[in-house]
């Protein structure tokens, strides 16, 4: 990477590695970074920089003197300004500016959780619950979605909306991806021959995606545990999706060959084009919450579900609803024409037990309550709940 910064810039750039990771450039002037107004040239010259053939590089940088004097700040305000690029969903270009250096302050917990979160793998810290996801029209449990969990000893209970945003951005997501996947699958597979058959559905981070043997992990994955493709899905978000379109195609293909489903994880909030949708072997659309929070009363929202549906039957592609929490949303997605959902209303992420519990026959299901109509959010005592 280095090198091909150098022949990019050449004659004037010094690169080097710092820290093992980085490429550093000290004089980047020819990269026509050299003043704030010309940003939107030289993202042209990132682009080119970023698509190495095999490589996927991330460029930062930091202009000296106004963004610091020293190496320490100036890879600081070169990290937070990468920070930003990435909440905003990656290939883009950010000057630092004084916003992130909340994000400065913000770092070291980012490097302290993800210190722990390396010790939650090795000592086993990690769990998965699953979500129950229903038919709308018979009422029948057809899948499970799995949700990582994290309790640690010092930082109690962590949500993964907090630590898999930092796990994305050190790399350490693909070893939380392989521990998740191997442990859904096992657990399908337990529950496939016991007579319980249960689709598994299994959140996917861009970067375990886009590893050189994801297909080929997932496959080995199947074979060891002895779970038929087909009671596996890989939930993709759009943003997955629209990176590399002919990479991501022959990935999807190869896995959709296996028999694993595929599912389009918070549709409606990237930017898949309709055409490329087509062109994917996708099973199932899941609409996001944020579109069913306010059904039935928000007509645009309703209009927006609707769209949605009627693109899944144009498309003959399966949709679900995710969030659902009331009765009234559970309605107007029924009589809309989805097919499934999945939220509090009927039972939020269990843990192995009280899955079963759930799904045992009337007779057994003593020990645990049936789902409240409402969430269960509020019950923070509830062992058996999230
Ligand atoms: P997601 O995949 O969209 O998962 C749905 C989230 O909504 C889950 O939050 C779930 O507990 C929550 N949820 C389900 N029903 C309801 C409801 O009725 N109301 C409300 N308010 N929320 C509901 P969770 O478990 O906190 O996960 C958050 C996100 O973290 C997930 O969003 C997913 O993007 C990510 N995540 C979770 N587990 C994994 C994992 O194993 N691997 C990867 N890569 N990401 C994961
Ligand atoms: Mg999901
Ligand atoms: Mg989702």
């Amino acid at each position: 990477a280095g090198r091909h910064l150098l022949a990019l810039a050449q004659p004037r750039i010094d690169a080097a590695r710092w820290n093992g990771l980085r490429v550093v450039a000290a004089d980047a002037s020819r990269l026509r970074v050299s003043t704030r107004s010309n940003a939107s040239l030289s993202a042209d010259h990132y682009a080119f920089a970023l698509f190495l053939p095999g490589a996927e590089l991330t460029l930062h940088a930091s202009l000296h003197p106004a963004d610091g004097s020293d190496m320490d700040g100036l890879l600081g305000r070169a990290d937070a300004a990468m920070r930003e690029v990435k909440q905003a969903g990656r290939a883009g270009f950010r000057f630092h500016t004084q916003r992130s250096q909340a994000g400065d302050a913000d770092l070291r917990t980012r490097m302290q959780l993800d210190h722990a979160m390396r010790q939650a793998l090795t000592q086993q810290r990690f769990r998965l619950h699953y979500q129950p996801q229903v038919d709308l029209a018979t009422g029948t449990v057809i899948g499970a979605e799995a949700l990582i969990r994290w309790r640690d000893p010092e930082l109690g209970e962590v949500p993964p909306g907090r630590f898999i945003p930092v796990a994305e951005e050190s790399g350490f997501i693909v070893a939380i991806g392989d521990w998740v996947l191997r442990q859904a699958v096992a657990q399908a597979a337990q529950w496939h021959a016991s007579g319980m058959p249960m689709r598994m559905s299994v959140n996917v981070s861009a970067l375990q995606f886009r590893q050189p043997g994801f297909v080929d992990g997932v496959a080995s994955t199947l074979r060891a545990a002895g779970l038929p493709g087909r009671l596996l899905e890989l939930e993709l978000t759009e943003s997955i999706l629209i990176q590399d379109v002919e990479g991501t195609l022959s990935r999807l293909h190869a896995l959709a060959e296996i028999g694993v489903l595929l599912a389009i994880d918070d549709f409606g909030t990237g930017y898949s084009s309709l055409g490329y949708l087509k062109r994917l072997p996708i099973g199932r659309l899941k609409i996001d919450r944020s579109f069913v929070m306010d059904l039935p009363g928000d007509t645009s929202d309703a209009s927006i579900v609707n769209a949605i549906i009627n693109l899944g039957r144009a498309l003959d592609i399966q949709v679900i609803a995710e969030g659902v929490e009331t009765e009234a949303q559970r309605q107007f997605l029924r009589q809309a024409g989805c097919h499934e959902f999945q939220g509090y209303l009927f039972a939020p992420a269990l843990d192995v037990k009280s899955f079963e519990a759930l799904l045992a026959p009337a007779a057994n299901r003593r020990v645990v309550p049936l789902p409240r109509r409402r969430a269960a959010r509020a019950q923070p005592g509830a062992a058996v709940r999230d």
